[in-house]
């Protein structure tokens, strides 16, 4: 159906790439591209060797918009999948507008001088894309992503507008590790040091990083301590949905993880402002990404399940119903299948699934996209084929913490 060059070969591409070619009657070509050549190399070979398809590799620095426009010429791609890090958005979004070719992404950009996580910058690309008769579809991952669509497909078929929505992430995985962070660690703890925001009555409400917590029991696996968050979906779902009173996000994490990242937090190691040492300038925040143990090589070590899911409650009929949708994914399982831990896993499937939207022609209308703003139908239907599978709870009433 589609050729696609994926840009970005860390532990969510490598699932992205190997779920496209479980895919072949969708993803007809596919091409793969980051800054280390052999990365895509390794994952090129391991897709050969458990699916006979051919990945072709290709060395690409996306910062350098020319060098991407030539190699979205080069392989004929159809469509640009962004699994980069965030600070590659604007550059893959300008050159997807030069080459004519639409795009994908799974995190908002980031100023990697701020940690500072909103749409505006991705946003105001919204003429742009409509002008030039593309699509841009911006978080297709599990959060934001699949519980962006959840919403939608709750508020679509259940209710009849949401009021509260509460996105809850657990991770109830070890990894063995005495600290480690489940996916690319910069920006794992830039988001974790950064205060928590919810929206609430229509403003923003700030509270210091990892100052709420509650205890919540997860189905399939069990009580955890959650903390308030601030993560981007919060942003978009509140504007694509202004009747939503109250949404929140929250994250399990355990007391080892919480004391590590106050140490290290205490002592300067989280800081994105440079300091001299030796002589030379560095970040501390990527020089403590360089000494941290790489989420792509714990895939091996980690067992448990994630449990990711929204509690939404609204109307219907003139009756408030709370419902409780989630899915529920094994560590070891997605190992088996494609190599990776579940949470390179639920981000690198919905990814995929985005990607098959685009290239279907269900998300292809031109402009600017939040996932919760397009057909859930096709999408839901794809995660119970694709490792993914979903449930629906009716719960007794709304949340009470
Ligand atoms: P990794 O750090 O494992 O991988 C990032 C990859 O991008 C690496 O291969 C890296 O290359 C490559 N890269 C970095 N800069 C460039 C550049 N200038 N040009 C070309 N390639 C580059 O990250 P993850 O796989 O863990 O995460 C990928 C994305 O997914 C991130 O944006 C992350 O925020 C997002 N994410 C989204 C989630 C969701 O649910 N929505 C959940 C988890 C992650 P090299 O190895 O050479 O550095």
């Amino acid at each position: 159906m589609g050729k696609v060059l994926v840009v970005g070969a860390g532990g969510v591409g490598s699932v992205a790439v190997h779920k496209m070619a479980m895919n072949p009657d969708i993803f007809t070509e596919i091409s793969l591209a980051s800054r280390t050549k052999s990365k895509c190399d390794d994952i090129a070979a391991s897709v050969k060797s458990r699916t006979g398809v051919d990945v072709a590799t290709y060395a690409l620095d996306a910062m350098d918009v020319s060098a991407t426009v030539a190699l979205l010429k080069q392989t004929g791609a159809e469509l640009l999948v962004n699994l980069a890090l965030p600070y590659q958005d604007l550059v893959l979004m300008d050159a997807c507008l030069e080459a004519g070719v639409p795009y994908l992404d799974t995190a908002n950009y980031e100023p990697p001088e701020e940690a500072k996580f909103e749409y505006s910058h991705q946003w105001a690309y919204q003429d742009k894309f409509r002008e030039a008769g593309l699509a841009a579809v911006l978080g297709s991952g599990f959060d934001p992503g699949v519980t962006s669509v959840m919403a939608t497909y709750i508020r679509k078929h259940k209710l009849d507008g949401i009021r509260q929505i509460d996105v809850l992430d657990c991770n109830g995985g070890d990894n063995g590790k005495a600290f480690a962070t489940n996916f690319n660690p910069e920006i794992n703890i830039r988001e974790v040091t950064a205060p928590a925001r919810h929206w609430e009555d229509g403003k923003w409400v700030e509270s210091p990083a990892m100052s709420t917590k509650v205890p919540f029991d997860f189905p399939g696996v069990g009580e955890k301590n959650m903390y308030l968050m601030y993560h981007e979906e919060l942003e978009s779902l509140s504007t694509h949905f202004p009747e939503i009173e109250r949404a929140r996000f929250w994250m399990t994490f355990g007391d080892a993880y919480i004391n590590h990242v106050t140490v290290l937090q205490n002592v300067g190691m989280t800081s994105i402002e440079p300091v001299m040492h030796d002589g030379k300038e560095i970040i501390p925040l990527q020089f403590l990404k360089t000494v941290l143990p790489d989420p792509g090589e714990l895939g091996e070590l980690t067992k448990g399940k994630t449990c990711i899911g929204d509690i939404i409650t609204g109307p219907k009929d003139g009756v408030e119903k709370t419902y409780y949708i989630y899915n529920i994914c094994d560590h070891e399982e997605c190992y088996r299948e494609v190599g990776s831990q579940a949470v390179a896993y639920t981000t690198g499937v919905p990814a995929m699934i985005g990607a098959a939207m685009m290239l279907q022609g269900h998300w292809n209308e031109p402009g600017v996209w939040n996932t919760e703003q397009l057909d859930p139908d096709p999408y839901m239907e794809m995660l119970n084929t694709q490792g993914l599978p979903w449930k629906i709870v009716e719960l007794d009433g709304p949340v009470d913490f």
